[in-house]
């Protein structure tokens, strides 16, 4: 079984099976080694482990997963790529399974219960960046049995949801990511690290999710679309923010006294806020809310 790491055998699986990149499918193939071992090393993926990878391609991550880890569940949506899976480059693994799916579409609740017992997973990918956000996000809400998440993302993407407060990358990513989980940026990946090679640079980052969230909040639904409505519109105040969204509905006097009760000044921007303030915020406007009714 040739080792795709090595990018002689994955042009030489290409042309075999004619592969034509689907770019709908954000996809760019691995085929680099040392990028392929940070992922390992920063997932700390051992015999115990199993891991669910998004999209493997051709299976050049794959093959290294299958090696390290007790067990891989491999979702992949073309369907054109399974038989080259199964048939050929990850044909002399046991330990894996493939399914032809959408990662956004399956049930991986039900996944996790009947692969692994309901125990928590590791999650391992060189995601699409077509829809990388949207994954990342499901995987953190649906609150799953997940030890943690190392991904491949746009370094740009990366640097955003490893953010801190007052930095330029700093907004709604980063407090969500951070909602969640501890994000590390493990590697920077330069463009000649894929085939073909993407438009951008890229990152590494690994999520060890929180068994319970990083704060306490008495309604996260109101704190996220508090955190929308203040980095909607960044260069204005946190005031003007919130008294403007189309998500919430309070008066400017409420408004003001929440943010005076969570001991900020009058005039603060959203960007500065941490999430323990966002928190804070959003349970003072929870209380002018029942206040009213
Ligand atoms: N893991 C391989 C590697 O590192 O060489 C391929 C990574 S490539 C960036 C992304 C892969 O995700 C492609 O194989 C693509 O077909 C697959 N993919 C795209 N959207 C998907 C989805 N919604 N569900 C499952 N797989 C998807």
């Amino acid at each position: 079984m040739a080792n795709l790491a090595d990018p002689k055998n994955t042009i030489e699986i290409l042309n075999k099976y004619h592969i034509i990149f689907q770019k709908k499918y954000g996809q760019n193939f691995l085929i680099d080694e040392h990028v392929i071992r940070k992922i390992l090393n920063a997932a700390g993926i051992s015999k115990e482990d199993t891991v669910l990878e998004i999209g493997p391609g051709i299976g050049t991550l794959t093959q290294y997963l299958c090696e390290s880890a007790g067990k891989v569940i491999a979702v992949e949506i073309d369907r054109n790529l399974v038989p080259i899976l199964e048939n050929d480059t990850l044909a002399a693994y046991d330990n894996v399974r493939i399914i032809n799916d959408d990662v956004m579409k399956i049930d991986l609740k039900a996944l996790i219960d009947t692969e692994n017992g309901g125990k928590p997973i590791k999650v391992a990918a060189n995601l699409p960046y077509y829809i990388t956000t949207p994954i990342v996000m499901s995987l953190l809400e649906a609150r799953l049995p997940i030890e943690n998440i190392t991904v491949m993302v746009q370094k740009e993407v990366a640097a955003r949801m490893q953010a801190k407060p007052g930095t330029p990358d700093y907004g709604a990513l980063s407090l969500a990511v951070q909602y969640y989980s501890e994000p590390y940026i493990a590697a920077n990946v330069p463009v000649n690290c894929f085939m073909p090679r993407p438009g951008v640079d890229s990152a590494v980052i690994r999520m060890q999710l929180y068994k319970d969230p990083s704060v306490s909040v008495r309604d996260e639904k109101l704190m996220f679309a508090t955190i929308r409505a203040s980095f909607n519109q960044r260069r204005k105040t946190l005031l003007n923010g919130i008294c403007n969204s189309s998500e919430l509905s309070f008066s400017k006097e409420q408004v003001t006294n929440a943010i005076r009760e969570a001991g900020l000044p009058e005039n603060v921007r959203g960007e500065t806020l941490s999430l323990e303030q966002f928190a804070l915020l959003s349970d003072n406007l929870k209380n002018a809310d029942s206040n009213n009714i």
